[in-house]
């Protein structure tokens, strides 16, 4: 399988798509919630001719994308209040809030359970997601790079920051893995993609034939994880 990014210009817009070339025989084009574009390809189909076929849908794709823009809706902003839903790890957990004399957050069978004090809920709930997200993130990585050790590549360093369009990126001049806070929210096998994807980038830069044979070879399930994670919003 090739996976490429590729764009078209539809009147003043640049429309970015991403290009899979699969052993499949018809052309598909799929506009997703997020409105990332994903068009799928016989593997021998002559990629100018694909753009082409696109080029003919870009009225439907920006119709298709205008929809989502309107109706797309991002999860509610928490109040930090009893009885929301808070996700942690691919689970649900039911916060409950209690005033308290400490600061304190656990999870406790399908709870949140916030104790504060001094400080806010908000300002509680915060810290212990970014707590939870380095230390998982640490752990997850240090898993993933024995899987990197025979390319004798230096490990990664890890930093993690609220990005608000990528689970995670990587920086070549630097080393460094940067882990969206938010990804914590999803389940370890699709942290651990993310991971891969990112110690891929550090032999290969960007997303060529040789980068999704590498990928494919440390995490099999990549494509149904990279799926699950384009459909939970950030
Ligand atoms: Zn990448």
């Amino acid at each position: 399988m090739i996976a490429t990014t590729e764009k078209i210009e539809y009147g003043k817009e640049i429309i970015e798509f991403e290009l899979l070339q699969e052993d499949r025989k018809t052309l598909s084009i799929e506009v997703l919630p997020t409105t990332k574009i994903k068009v799928k390809a016989p593997q021998n189909k002559n990629k100018q001719d694909i753009i082409k076929k696109v080029k003919n849908k870009a009225k439907w794709i920006t119709k298709q994308k205008r929809y989502f823009v309107d109706n797309y809706k991002k999860p509610d902003k928490k109040k930090y209040v009893s009885g929301e839903c808070f996700r942690y790890l691919g689970k649900q957990y039911l916060l409950k809030v209690i005033k308290s004399d400490i600061d304190s957050v656990k999870l406790i069978k399908g709870y949140l359970i916030v104790e504060y004090n001094l400080k806010t809920p908000a300002k509680l709930i915060n810290k212990w997601y970014k707590d939870k997200a380095l230390s998982t993130y640490e752990k997850e990585l240090d898993k993933c790079f024995q899987q990197f050790i025979p390319y004798n590549i230096v490990k990664p360093s890890l930093k993690i920051r609220k990005l608000t369009k990528r689970w995670g990126s990587y920086n070549q001049n630097s080393n460094t893995i940067t882990m969206n806070i938010e990804t914590i929210k999803t389940n370890k096998d699709c942290i651990d993609y993310v991971i891969y994807h990112e110690l891929c980038h550090s032999l290969y830069f960007s997303h060529k034939r040789d980068f999704y044979n590498l990928l494919e070879s440390k995490c099999k399930n990549w494509k149904n994880l990279k799926m699950k994670l384009e459909q939970s919003s950030i």
